[in-house]
């Protein structure tokens, strides 16, 4: 039989995060993560799914990226599911920067990598922890088709109009600066997961995807097709996050540097580390925020309407981009589990065709659903994203026999 199996990676620069996959039947055998790579304090932690096993966790240094992978691969041999099995076919990495040359899932080679190396300037955080994470798997079974599912390839059918910034042409292309967008495994698999609620081909539908997670951000998909997105050059860009501002006048950064006399680099911090919910309230779980609402606490209740504001302007943005809109999508931790979110940022929107269902939205399930009447124009749902499986698939697709 043709080996089945496709392992995930998501490397960061101090975390791996992985999943192992059987792709007859999509069906994960185990999942895991190890952090604080490099630090005394590292952490294992891994859950062999396939047999309903215990998860097994443990702390001890772990060196660097080839040390961790070593330990997941001791981990899932114990499972008889190690990384030198013959039932494996492929390794599929998620890659955050493909540029404007990845559009599509592609085999790792040589020359692959010189050009994943060529985007760190645009970045420079996620880049080098994906290559690190692909040498070191190519390392480990060098016989093994590595593939890159880049998180940028399903926002690269975005129009010129919706990717340019109106700024000097010579200087941006200069520096390669463009709207990318991210987060583009999730957009792809929820909005054709949401085609398929519908009942519909992805072709004959325009979906809005609300991805709400720590991070997050919309998009508007047009027949299968992504033509807008909300983050940009990076991943600051867009909505309110839980530590990200999104959207600000780029003049704040000018502002602080001259009048706050902050250097660029504490400005980068503020802006992605330091905002959002977290500088909005001192929280960025929105769990810990509708509790403090809950009891009446003014700075949680402030900064959940910005939130919800910024997302509103995003949903009225994307009905008019789209002309017509089928269903809009909520996804991610946020998206998938805060009714109170998805209920305020649809108040109000009748105009748009768009309501929710008090009943409906009340519901907990790991199933995607409408969550909007019965009769509604534009439906609403909520769609559970899993872009370990969308990467798997991916991988799988290109090298599966
Ligand atoms: P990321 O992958 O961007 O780190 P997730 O998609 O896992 O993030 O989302 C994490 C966020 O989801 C948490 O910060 C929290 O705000 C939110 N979240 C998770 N569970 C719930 C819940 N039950 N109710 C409200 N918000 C939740």
């Amino acid at each position: 039989m043709s080996p089945s199996r496709v392992l995930v990676l998501n490397s960061g620069s101090s975390s791996v995060k992985y999943q192992l996959l059987d792709m007859r039947d999509s069906s994960r055998l185990a999942a895991g993560l190890v952090e604080r790579i490099g630090e005394e304090t590292s952490r294992l932690r891994h859950t062999p799914l396939a047999r309903g096993g215990e998860t097994r966790e443990w702390n001890a240094p772990v060196a660097d990226h080839e040390a961790a992978l070593k330990a997941v691969s001791q981990e899932l041999a114990k499972d008889g599911l190690g990384l030198d099995s013959p039932e494996l076919a492929a390794i599929g990495h998620r890659v955050v920067h493909g540029g404007q040359t990845f559009t599509e899932p592609t085999v790792v080679d040589e020359a692959v990598l010189a050009e994943i190396e060529r985007l760190i300037p645009v970045a420079p955080l996620h880049n080098p922890a994906n290559l690190t994470g692909i040498r070191t798997a190519q390392a480990l079974r060098p016989d093994l088709p590595q593939v890159a599912v880049f998180d940028t390839a399903f926002h690269t059918t975005m129009p010129e109009s919706a990717a340019r910034y109106a700024i000097d042409v010579r200087t941006a292309d200069e520096h390669r600066i463009r709207r990318y967008g991210f987060h583009g495994t999730s957009h792809a698999y929820v909005s054709r997961a949401t085609a398929k609620l519908l009942g519909k081909a992805p072709e004959e539908v325009n979906v809005i995807v609300l991805h709400l997670g720590n991070g997050a951000s919309a998009s508007a998909v047009r027949g299968g097709k992504c033509v807008d997105t909300s983050m940009g050059l990076t991943p600051l860009e867009g909505l309110v996050m839980g530590t990200r501002s999104g959207d600000a006048d780029p003049a704040v950064i000018f502002h602080l540097a001259r009048v706050g006399k902050m250097s660029i680099d504490e400005i980068d911090t503020l802006l992605n580390k330091k905002s959002g919910l977290v500088g909005l309230c001192g929280d960025n779980d929105m769990r810990e925020i509708r509790r403090r609402i809950d009891e009446g606490d003014a700075r949680a209740q402030l900064a959940f309407d910005i939130y919800i504001h910024r997302l509103k302007k995003y949903i009225g943005a994307y009905c008019a981009v789209l002309g017509t809109v089928d269903a809009i999508a909520f996804t991610a931790g946020v998206g998938e589990n805060a009714a109170p979110v998805r209920e305020a940022a649809v108040a109000g929107l009748e105009i748009l065709g768009l309501a929710v269902d008090g009943e409906r939205n009340a519901v907990r399930s790991d199933e995607p659903r409408l969550i909007s009447p019965e009769d509604a124009r534009v439906k609403v749902a909520v769609v559970p994203t899993d872009e370990e499986l969308e990467i798997a698939t991916q991988t799988y697709a290109l090298v599966g026999r």
